[in-house]
């Protein structure tokens, strides 16, 4: 529609997809549109974070319509909260079914650093997020306490899986963070044991990048079901 059109250019918001869900007008909308638990709008106040950021105002209701999708924005634009807000919305709540969600970071501090923005925008719900780290991997009960959410560099989960430590199979939502960095740093393998660990048939993938070069994009797609692409400003720059 109109107002979306509009939007849309004003935040230099770019889509490709069928049927795609109207950005942001405002955090408001999280609650009235979507109906999100009060703890998420009073965490986004304290933080002192007023607009969605252009990302997070078109990617959030793309993931909360349960679509995958291929996102590219600037360095510092917000991308954490746009994948993380829809995400803990979704989970709803703690439980103890098994890891729930996975983000994979491409360095150990971008991983410890998102662990760290999940966190505080979960503050005042019980998931237990959790950063995997050598500690974690050599902990032998680390596969039976509860964990909804894991971060985690892609090496790191090869390991866990490759020593039968973790159970991916009813992950929902896998992530992909900083993913030109990720195929930058020739992860490509790690992160293809990764997704096909995820084996849950309905889980949404999602890719999160600066910059979504054409081999990305492609590759990207040779596993995603009917993702749409939302890049803010150029392409590739
Ligand atoms: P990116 O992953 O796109 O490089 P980040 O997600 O790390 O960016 O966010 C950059 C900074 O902006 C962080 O400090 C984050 O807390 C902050 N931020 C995120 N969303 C908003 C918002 N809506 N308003 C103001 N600041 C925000
Ligand atoms: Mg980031």
């Amino acid at each position: 529609i109109e107002r979306d059109a509009v939007l849309r250019k004003n935040y230099k918001i770019h889509v490709r997809g069928d049927n795609l869900p109207s950005p942001l007008l405002n955090f408001a909308e999280l609650s009235t549109r979507y109906g999100c638990e009060p703890y998420i709008l009073h965490n986004l106040r304290e933080l002192g974070f007023k607009e969605p950021t252009p990302i997070q105002r078109q990617a959030i209701p793309v993931l909360l319509s349960g679509r995958e999708c291929l996102a590219s924005a600037p360095t510092g634009s917000g991308k954490t909260l746009a994948f993380v807000i829809p995400m803990l919305m979704k989970l709803k709540q703690a439980s103890k079914d098994g890891i729930r969600a996975v983000i994979m970071c491409p360095t150990r501090e971008l991983a410890a650093q998102t662990s760290r923005e999940c966190k505080k925008m979960a503050k005042g719900n019980k998931f237990r997020i959790k950063l995997m780290t050598k500690e974690l991997l050599k902990n032998a009960d680390f596969s039976r306490r509860p964990c909804d959410i894991l971060i985690s560099t892609p090496r790191r989960l090869q390991i866990a899986i490759r020593k039968k430590k973790i159970d991916l199979s009813r992950v929902e939502y896998l992530v992909l963070d900083e993913s030109d960095k990720l195929f930058e740093l020739g992860l490509l393998k790690q992160i293809d044991s990764v997704v096909k660990a995820c084996s849950n048939p309905s889980v949404v993938r999602s890719l999160f990048s600066a910059t979504l070069p054409d081999k990305v994009e492609e590759l990207a797609r040779t596993v995603m079901h009917d993702a749409v692409r939302v890049i803010i400003g150029r392409k590739n720059t």
